[in-house]
Order: structure tokens, then sequence, then C-alpha cells
């Protein structure tokens, strides 16, 4: 069986959401199937030796990658969700968008026990602000980021020199643009 190039299935949107800016669009590697599982088996193999209790991702793309994730691992998932939507008592992290404005993210404080290896996954990383909040929320938790894994890295915004300006922590990207 020929090896799946992951490349093919990222549709690249010029223009979009602002002039200027190519959006990097992972909806045809989400619909067919072979390609979504060997994404989510790549970064099952890169946590086999992170000792991971759980993974986290952010809304909403996040939790394409990580509900499936946890699932084949056999860990839990815990949603970072935009601030407002969680019925009970949350911690909080906000941070600038790459476009502009700022956001918040929150996850339930009963959701990560001190001490417990957080994988954190995302669709993409582009500044690194999503992450870098997510791990903050974490971090205030008491849980320890086991590594972090993307489908696709956006090189020029350097979101990963800012996820290591936090803490060194083991990186994956699928695919680098
Ligand atoms: P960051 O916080 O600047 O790293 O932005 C990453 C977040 O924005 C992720 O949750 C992505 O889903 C979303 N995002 C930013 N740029 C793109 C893009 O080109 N394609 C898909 N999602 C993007």
């Amino acid at each position: 069986m020929t090896k799946i190039d992951l490349h093919d299935y990222v549709a690249s949107v010029e223009n979009y959401p602002e002039e200027g800016v190519t959006f990097r669009d992972i909806s045809p590697l989400m619909g067919n199937g072979a390609a979504y599982r060997d994404a989510i088996d790549q970064i099952k193999d890169f946590a086999k030796d992170l000792d991971v209790d759980l993974i986290a991702g952010p809304e909403s793309r996040g939790f394409i990658v990580g509900s499936p994730l946890a699932y084949t691992m056999g860990v839990g998932f815990v949603p970072a969700r935009k601030v407002g939507k969680l019925p009970r008592k949350a911690v909080s992290a906000s941070y600038t968008l790459e476009y502009g404005g700022v956001n918040e993210l929150e996850i339930h404080e009963d959701a990560i026990q001190p001490g417990q290896r957080v994988l954190i996954v995302d669709d993409l990383l582009a500044t690194g602000g999503t992450i870098n909040a997510t791990r903050q929320i974490i971090e205030k938790l008491g849980g320890v980021v086991a590594g972090v894994a993307f489908i696709i890295e956006l090189e020029a915004l350097h979101g990963r020199e800012k996820i290591m300006q936090a803490g060194e922590v083991p990186f994956l990207a699928l695919m680098e643009y």
C-alpha cells in the first residue's frame, strides 16, 4: 500500500480570513477515513513514551484531533472551552488572537489532578497563543504538560519558540507550512 501524504488533504485558501493570509484547512483530511486515521496514529506513536494520563484540546478543532486520540490511547479527554460554556467551576486564561483581539479558554477545575501528565493537541499551531493559554490552565491546576502535538505548524509565526519559552516540552507537527 502506498504511504499517505497528508499534504494532499490540506486545502490552502488564499486571502482568508483576511487579505494576505493563506488559511490551511484540514477539512479534507478529516473527511477522509484513511488520512484522518493516519494523522491520529502518528500522534499516538509520538505519545507512546510520554506517559500520558490525559489529552487536552482547545475548542473547537482541538476536539477533532484530541477525541479520537484519547479513545485509541485509552485515556481521558479534557476540552479547553471558550469562556462561558462550562457549567461548573473552571480555571481560565486569556490570549491574543492571530488576527487581533483577545480570547479566553477555560477548563473545569476538577478535570485535571495535580501531577497528571497531559498531552495538548490542536489542528494547527500559528502564534502559539492558544496552546500557551491551554498550558497555563493545565499548570494552574497542577498538571504537567507531557508534550504538544499538531497536524500543522505555520513556521513563519514562531509558535514553537513561544511554546519552548514557557518551558521545553516534546513537540510534534505532522506538517510544516
Ligand atoms: P495561535 O493561537 O495563533 O497559535 O492560533 C492557532 C489557533 O487558531 C488554532 O486553534 C487553529 O485552529 C486556529 N488557526 C489559526 N490559523 C489557522 C489556519 O490557517 N488554519 C486553521 N486554523 C487556524
